[in-house]
């Protein structure tokens, strides 16, 4: 996903240490998201940055509900959403690279955008499969599901009839 610019962090102006951030992700971040199922939703995120000398260690913590569907009735659906992420970005310099743990960010480099990052934490925590608790779904689509259930329930196979039959003689 695209950076968006209030995620970004210029970091060359801040002491070592620890520092705090904290986004808000509304409609605007969803809509960017390019992400059909993400609906909307209010997350917080609480970003700790420690920096020293040769690293910047970011920790993100994101919570708050994000509007999705429901697999089973498509009626909307509320999760509660709790993803934790690090990221760890390299100040050695050198050749920049971007493997899943370890960014290397170049010399020049002074500010960091954790959009990317904010997006990957949100992907993580949210289940594959969502559905509504037992009893929560739409109840119209509810009683459609069951009389699918109900019309498919298989009829008992002839055979085994037979077969009891067969039975029943025998013990006579
Ligand atoms: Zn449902």
């Amino acid at each position: 996903m695209e950076a968006i610019q209030d995620h970004t962090i210029a970091f060359t102006g801040l002491k070592d240490g620890e520092h705090t951030f904290h986004f808000v992700l509304e409609q605007p971040f969803f809509d960017a998201s390019g992400e059909e199922e993400w609906e909307g939703g209010r997350v917080d995120v609480e970003v700790t940055l420690d920096k020293s000398t040769y690293l910047l260690v970011c920790n993100l913590h994101a919570t708050g509900p994000v509007q999705l569907r429901c697999d089973r009735c498509n009626a909307p659906l509320e999760f509660p959403l709790d993803g934790k992420q690090r990221q760890i970005f390299s100040l050695t310099g050198g050749e920049e690279s971007d493997d899943d743990e370890l960014v290397t960010l170049s010399d020049t480099a002074h500010s960091i955008n954790l959009t990317h990052y904010i997006y990957e934490c949100l992907r993580l925590a949210l289940p594959i499969r969502h559905v509504h608790a037992p009893g929560q779904c739409d109840p119209e689509v509810e009683k459609v599901l069951e009389r699918l259930i109900v019309d498919h329930e298989p009829t008992p196979d002839p055979r085994w009839e037979v077969l009891k039959e067969l039975k029943n003689k025998e013990s006579k």
